[in-house]
């Protein structure tokens, strides 16, 4: 189920250009309603299509004001449960509330490494131009492995 802003906690960021929730979005899914001439509300965030969200809930986590809530699916808590991060220094708070009123929560610690500062590539070899129409893994061999038609699922 996708996100959903709570307009009474939503500031807009404070007026900025990208708000936190832009910014962070995987799918650039949110969009801040300046004028409120799309949603009705001035100055608040919406998801501006609900179909494309991965329900990542990198948005949830960012949002300075907690203001942005995922219904969840019924395969992680039951249906009409509510699941709510609360993003920490150094872990995430999970709140999750039950419909009969019944409340759980987890901590879990999250990575501190500085923002910015991991090399996804590091270790791996520059990207080899000639083999780009050929099959292949980049992620065993130090980088590439040959495709193997044998380990093909579907022939
Ligand atoms: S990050 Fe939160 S407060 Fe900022 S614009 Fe998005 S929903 Fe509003
Ligand atoms: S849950 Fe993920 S995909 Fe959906 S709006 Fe938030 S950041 Fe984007």
């Amino acid at each position: 189920m996708p996100t959903f802003v709570r307009t009474d906690k939503c500031d807009g960021c404070k007026g900025q250009d990208r708000t936190a929730c832009m910014y962070i979005c995987p799918h650039n899914l949110m969009k801040l309603d300046k004028d409120g001439s799309e949603t009705g509300h001035a100055m608040k965030s919406f998801n501006q299509e609900p179909d494309q969200c991965w329900e990542c809930y990198s948005c949830v986590k960012i949002c300075p004001q907690n203001a942005i809530e995922v219904r969840p699916y019924a395969d992680i808590v039951p249906l009409g449960a509510s699941v709510q991060p609360l993003r920490g220094t150094d872990s995430i708070m999970w709140s999750i509330k039950f419909r009969n009123g019944t409340q759980k929560r987890f901590k879990f610690p999250i990575r501190t490494t500085p923002e910015g500062s991991i090399d996804p590539y590091g270790g791996k070899p520059d990207a080899d131009f000639s083999k780009i129409g050929g099959t292949g893994f980049f992620a065993t061999n130090n980088g590439y492995r040959e495709g193997d038609p044998s380990e093909l699922i579907a022939k």
